[in-house]
């Protein structure tokens, strides 16, 4: 099985189910230990709630060893949950997340990617607006959509990766925040904005009407070959969002998460490392295989190249196969 250099490890005990997330892979030469006493060392002991009560971890937990130091630093165990969690609050509270843990994405799924090779944004220019299929691009150029709730950073982070301060501001103008907008970049392949979603007072049928347009969009479009779904790491999983997910993930439609806002700091909200955490928790309900995730802030440039560099690997990879490969996670 091709490695990836972000991996889920799941391990099934009587009592607990622990979740592991590494920044390396622990397959050879990497030697892995089992055991608390080991993760004690390492400064990485794991306290889980359950029922209420606090307690040190009594499954094993895996940590493991990198001939190279700077990965043996990432490589820290930081989540652990109960089989029986129900709540953010049933996962561990030392947690840290650094930019280490989000390396860019060179598998997706089992295929390994191309080089990000022309990876640099020249130029990126706003192209159309489309209510109806029959008013997108006609000239079949790969396609990488850009989705996620209203608010959640979506125009301030296609500015950042396009260098283009208000080329997303198309998307606020009245009119046209529930269109499908195309931005052509470096003349070569479009990035899509397509319209937010769970606006917070929508009941259940204007969200199914959002979903009218943009799903004929998923399913039949035939030049896109990602989703990024835009998931804000300030706050604790929203309900819309896994339903995105969930949905994405049920009609095969290759998906990855970006998480936003990393620099941002809410009042009475988790820290943003639990706020994934708990996001992820609920994604590896959804797949078997996770898919590749990167964590952004658009007020600090975090992520920003690693996010234009893995839309060049996708890119590249649609120049390859055509039809891309359906991710081994959807399957
Ligand atoms: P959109 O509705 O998804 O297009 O979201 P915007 O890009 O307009 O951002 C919504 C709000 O979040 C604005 O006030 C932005 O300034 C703010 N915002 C966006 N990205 C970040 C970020 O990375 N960090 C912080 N702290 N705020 C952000």
């Amino acid at each position: 099985m091709a490695a990836s250099m972000l991996r889920v490890v799941r391990t099934n005990t009587a009592s607990s189910r622990l979740v592991v997330h590494q920044g390396v892979s622990p397959r050879p030469p990497y030697t892995t230990t089992v055991g608390g006493a080991a993760s004690r060392r390492q400064g990485s002991l794991a306290i889980a709630r359950h029922g209420g009560q606090k307690q040190a971890l009594t499954a094993p937990v895996i940590t493991t060893r990198s001939p190279n130091p700077a990965q043996r630093l990432s490589s820290r165990v930081y989540a652990v949950a109960t089989e029986d969690a129900t709540d953010d609050s049933d996962y561990v509270k030392q947690i840290s997340i650094s930019q280490n843990d989000y390396p860019e994405p060179t598998h997706l799924g089992d295929v390994e990617l191309p080089d990000p090779e022309n990876a640099r944004i020249k130029t990126a220019e706003y192209i159309s607006s489309a209510v109806r299929h029959d008013q997108l691009p006609k000239d079949n150029k790969t396609e990488i959509a850009v989705i996620g709730r209203s608010n959640v950073g979506k125009s301030s982070l296609i500015n950042s990766i396009t260098n283009k301060n208000g080329l997303a501001m198309v998307s606020k103008t009245p009119g046209k925040t529930r269109t499908i907008n195309h931005f052509l970049i470096n003349d070569d392949w479009y990035l899509v904005d397509l319209p937010g979603y769970g606006f917070a007072k929508a009941g259940e049928k204007r969200r199914m009407e959002w979903f009218g347009f943009t799903k004929e969009y998923f399913l039949e479009r035939e030049p896109l070959v990602m989703v990024l779904l835009l998931v804000d790491a300030s706050i604790p999983p929203q309900q819309a969002d896994l339903e995105c997910l969930n949905w994405l993930a049920d009609a095969e439609v290759p998906v990855s998460v970006i998480f936003t806002k990393m620099d941002k700091k809410k009042k009475k909200c988790p820290k943003n490392s639990q706020n994934i955490l708990a996001f992820e928790r609920e994604m590896n309900e959804i797949f078997e295989q996770m898919p590749p995730r990167i964590a952004t802030s658009s007020a600090s440039g975090l992520g920003k190249d690693v996010v234009v560099r893995y839309l060049a690997r996708l890119r590249n990879l649609a120049k390859q196969t055509a039809p891309p490969p359906v991710p081994s996670y959807l399957e």
